[in-house]
């Protein structure tokens, strides 16, 4: 199936809801007749269209610097990308461009100052089979998988008698979406400046992580009270505030086309 999908106004053409609407169709039929490669074919090309939107939809927000909204795309395309992954061949996984968009998305989310969220905790009384309802237990399962497509349905644990426990603040999420930052706060910068440089989502670019060191003269503006432009955690005074020079986080961003040199130059974020 070939439909053009690159930029926000592809997103928004009738046949993208057509042609989902069509895989369902034929997904169900495929199914009910005991077809199971069709189904799952059918799946496939459905959430690969869905992740291929969504991500258009993504980069859509990072330039309009609705940052929250776009995390909260970006995540789904990780899952999204990830589901397909496990539940395709590579060349299926390539071809969609679902590889480029799990490649991309974890570029992107290490571009965000986000590092605080939190995670609800939950005791579960037990688990169903999304596919056939058996109770999971750890001394008898179903011959089912959680996150494999079984005649076009993805496999899950649906979780009974949940009960809440608690919120916790945390650096590594399960879920992202659950950032505690007001974005009012937070510099969002360097994804401004990378997207400024690109025209869709889908062309290719890199970022090289290092750190670079400059003459403490240059921090006369940081506050010794405010966050080490080292990125340590720790307040100014208390870190690098003596030292001759500070070395701080860096990166380069490598482009795959031609650039104009008036915007191609280093910033200093102090
Ligand atoms: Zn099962
Ligand atoms: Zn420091």
């Amino acid at each position: 199936m070939m439909i053009e999908l690159t930029n926000i106004e592809d997103t928004r053409k009738p046949v993208i809801g057509q042609i989902l609407e069509e895989l369902e169709r034929k997904k169900k039929e495929a199914a009910s007749s005991g077809n199971e490669k069709l189904a799952n074919d059918c799946w496939r090309e459905s959430e690969a269209i869905k992740a291929n939107v969504l991500f258009i939809k993504a980069f859509d927000k990072i330039k309009s610097k609705k940052y929250r909204g776009a995390w909260n795309d970006l995540e789904r395309c990780e899952a999204y990308a990830a589901s397909i992954e496990r539940n395709s061949d590579s060349d299926f996984y390539t071809k969609s461009r679902c590889h480029f968009i799990a490649k991309q998305t974890a570029k992107w989310q290490a571009l965000f100052p986000y590092c605080l969220f939190a995670s609800p905790g939950f005791t579960v009384g037990h688990y169903t089979c999304s596919i056939c309802d058996h109770k999971v237990r750890p001394r008898s399962r179903c011959s089912h998988i959680k996150g494999k497509i079984y005649n076009g349905e993805l496999c899950l644990h649906v979780a009974h008698d949940i009960e809440f426990l608690e919120i916790s603040i945390v650096t590594k999420p399960v879920q992202k979406y659950s950032v505690v930052h007001n974005d009012e706060t937070l510099d969002f910068s360097l994804i401004n400046y990378l997207s400024d440089f690109l025209d869709n989502a889908f062309e290719n670019w890199e970022a090289h992580w290092t750190r670079k060191s400059f003459p403490i003269k240059r921090f006369s503006k940081v506050a010794r009270n405010s966050g080490c432009p080292c990125k340590s955690g720790r307040k100014f005074k208390e870190c690098c505030f003596n030292e001759k020079e500070i070395s701080i986080p860096h990166v380069d961003f490598q482009f795959f086309k031609e650039l104009s040199d008036v915007k191609a130059k280093a910033r200093f974020p102090y």
